[in-house]
Formats: structure tokens, sequence, C-alpha cells
């Protein structure tokens, strides 16, 4: 699909051709039409996707549809985490918008700088606005900017925005918006905040789900070891046992089962700590200092809990659940062969996930190699039962066959999946 079918105008498709940009990513192809009719959109897509050109490029074809007022007001307000993705989203916005005529003005604002240049720049009007939620808080405040005007809202990177505090102030400048307008969220995870957030945000959204390009995805080495759910945890440390595994962090939906594992690894002599929600920052950063300085083998944690966490280049990461989000899965393995180096994501899969694995595979738009481990193999049949005491011999006849064996399935019931956690 070229990128003159998707319905840009040319001054568009002259700067996506000075950028090389030859065919569009998968969210280019879903976002763009999108966007370009109107609609709000709740996109799952991390950095590497294409995903700011995603937006960008149809905002600037609507703002240069109509014709500008003198004043200029902002029509489209992008919200980001840091300064540094607002500085990047600022400069696509110039790229992709260098042939419009007249020219689109663009301003970029965060803090830990001075807010007089800015409130300087922003005087003559701009039509785009790119800010961090806390500066462009305290430019209201200082009347510099008016928010009456704004036809779309983008919420960058939005689940970063919310591991960093920033709730509050994302809803205050939300108040500060026209009722009606376009809405359009990205974020790489969805957890329950996110939730939270858009419910009442989106109206009726287009939904996107795209895995990043040239991520660890494809760099990452996946393997799946199909076993038994009873045996996981005498797995787990068979591997980090065998393969000398010295730092290995490991996901679990819950963080009751993330405690549970934690304790079992500690009592086979492998040095393990969990994060998760109900611990205080405290001991979450002690065990996170703990697992960097290679004092704790295994780091045991929720999705949630690992967002915010900053390890690099971690050679294993394991699912020891895989994650009810096939997008959580990309995050997860995200944390293992980062640039270039090598790294092994491996995960435990009962047979009650193999549907799972398989819609991370549909996301990915690739297999991933399954295989067994000797001695932890994946029954075909539930474990035998254990022992029953002995009782008095029965009459021949009432030992009526089912004529149903006792199957894995039957065994996964009576071990329902876990809730994630929250
Ligand atoms: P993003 O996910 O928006 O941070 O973009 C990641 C990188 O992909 C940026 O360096 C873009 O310039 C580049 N990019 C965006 N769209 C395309 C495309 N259709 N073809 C090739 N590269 C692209």
């Amino acid at each position: 699909m070229p990128f003159s079918s998707l319905g840009l105008s040319d001054p568009l498709l002259r700067a996506i051709a000075d950028a090389g940009y030859s065919t569009p990513s998968p969210i280019q192809q879903q976002a763009i039409p999108a966007v370009l009719q109107g609609h709000d959109l709740l996109a799952a897509a991390q950095t590497g996707t294409g995903k700011t050109a995603g937006f960008t490029l149809p905002l600037l074809h609507r703002l240069s549809q109509h014709s500008f007022s003198h004043n200029r007001p902002v029509r489209v307000l992008i919200l980001t985490p840091t300064r540094e993705l607002a500085a990047q989203v600022g400069e696509s916005v110039n790229k992709y918008g260098a042939h419009l005529i007249p020219r689109l003005k663009t301003e970029v604002v965060f803090g830990g700088v001075k807010i007089n240049p800015q409130m300087q720049r922003l005087r003559g009007g701009v039509d785009v606005l790119v800010a961090t939620p806390g500066r462009l808080l305290d430019l209201i405040s200082q009347n510099a900017v008016k928010l009456d005007k704004v036809e779309t809202l983008v919420l960058d990177e939005a689940d970063r925005m919310l591991d960093m505090g920033f709730i509050r102030d994302i809803r205050k400048i939300i108040a500060q918006l026209p009722k009606k307008r376009q809405n359009l969220l990205f974020s790489a995870t969805f957890s329950e905040d996110i939730r939270k957030l858009t419910t009442g945000l989106l109206v009726n959204p287009v939904k996107i789900e795209v895995a990043p390009r040239n991520t660890a995805a494809e760099t990452v080495e996946q393997i799946a070891y199909l076993c038994n759910k009873a045996n996981k945890t005498e797995l787990l440390a068979h591997l980090i046992k065998s393969g000398d595994w010295q730092q290995v962090l490991v996901f679990t939906s819950t963080k009751h089962g993330a405690n549970r594992l934690t304790e079992k690894l500690n009592k086979v002599d492998i040095k393990a700590a969990a994060i998760h929600g109900n611990k205080s920052q405290g001991a979450r950063t002690s065990a996170l200092a703990g697992f960097k300085a290679g004092e704790i083998r295994a780091l045991v944690a929720t999705d949630v809990a690992a967002r915010g966490i900053d390890i690099a280049l971690l050679p294993h990461v394991v699912n020891f659940e895989l994650p009810r989000s096939p997008a959580d899965y990309v995050h997860r393995i995200g944390r293992t062969g980062r640039a270039g180096e090598q790294g092994q994501a491996v995960s435990l899969v009962s047979h009650d996930e193999v549907g799972d694995l398989r819609q991370v595979e549909k996301l990915m738009g690739s297999a991933i190699k399954r295989d067994q481990v000797a001695g932890f193999e994946a029954a075909l049949v539930a474990p035998p039962m254990p022992p029953e005491p002995p009782r008095p011999p029965r009459q021949p006849r009432h030992n009526k066959p089912t004529g149903k064996p006792a199957t894995a399935t039957t065994h996964a019931r009576r071990n329902p999946r876990p809730k994630p956690a929250a």
C-alpha cells in the first residue's frame, strides 16, 4: 500500500518522500485514515512503530484544510511525558509540515528551562503545541496560553505519563479544552489506570494494536517451553541453575504469585526478591538495587511494577505466566537484548495458555519456537492423583467406566488462570 492511497495532501506526500519513507508502517496504515476521518483513536504502540508520523501527518492535513484565524489559537495539543519526546515530536511536526502553505506554527514547551522565553514565543499564537503536562499548567496559570479552541488532543506515551505521576495534571488540562474535540491516545501498555483514563475521554475510538518494528521482537531469541502448570517453579529453578543464569527478570500475573514464587526460589537457594504494587517504595528500591548489584539473582515482578523500572540489557527474561495482553508480552521481552546484546526471552506455557501464545504470535506476525525441557515435558494426561487410602473391596458391577480419559485440560481447569495484577 503506497502513502498516496491514504488520502494525504501533496505537500505532505512530498515531505514523506523527503524523509525517504516508501511505505506506511502498519500503525500508519490504520491510524492515518481514521484520524483523517476525525475519529478518536486508542493505539497500543511504542516508539519505533512510526506512531509519530501516524498522528502528525493526518493532523497536519486536517489543520491545513481550514483557514487560519489571525490570532492563531492552539488547535492541536500534543502531551508527552518527557522533554526529549516533546522535542522529537516537535521536530516531526516541522519536518512533515515543511511544504505546507501557509506554514503552520509549532511550539514545544517543557519544564526544567526558563519559562519566560516560552511565554514570549507563545504570544504570537501557535497552531500546534507540544508540551509536557507540568509546564503547560504553569503556562496556563500565567495566562500565556489558552486552550479553548483545541480541536485535537494527543496523549503520547500515556502509560509513561501516568507512571510519572501526571494523571492529575492531565485531568486539569483536559478540563480546559472544549468538550467537543478529537482525542488520540497512544500507549505501549494498558493498565487499569490507562483504562480509567480512556473511559470518558475517548468516544467510540478506533482501536489499533501493533508490535514495534526492529526491536526486541526481532532481535531477542524467544522460546516457549510447553510444560505443566504444577511444574513451573521446578522448571524455572532448573533453567536458572543449569543455565547458570545470574540475572533474570521473571514476570508473574499476580502479586500473590510473585510472592509465592519468590519464597519457593529462595528455598532452593536461588536468591530472589519480588516487586509489585503491594510492596513499599523502599522495598522496591532495595530489591532493584540488589538485583542491579548482582546480589539478587531473580527479580520477580508484575507488569505494572516492572513498567517504571529502569534495568538495561538483561540477559534473561522469563514469562512465568503469559500476560493477558499480547502487547504486554512485547513490552516484557523488550527488556532483554537491547542495543544488539544477546538476550533470551523464555515463556513457560501450560496447556491453558497455548491460546494466549497464539495471540502473541498473531500480534508479532511471527512464530515463537516451542520446545520442552527433558524431565519437564508437558504431560498429555493429568498427573496421577495422589494415592488414596486403601478401601474395602467393592462389587465389580459398580465399577462402570466413564469413557472419558483424564486429560490435561481437566487438570488445567482445576487450576484456573489467576487474574492479572492491578
Ligand atoms: P516513531 O515510532 O514515531 O518514534 O518513529 C520511529 C522511526 O521510524 C523514526 O525515526 C521515523 O523517522 C521512522 N519512520 C516513521 N515512519 C516510517 C516509514 N513509513 N518508513 C520508514 N521509516 C519510518
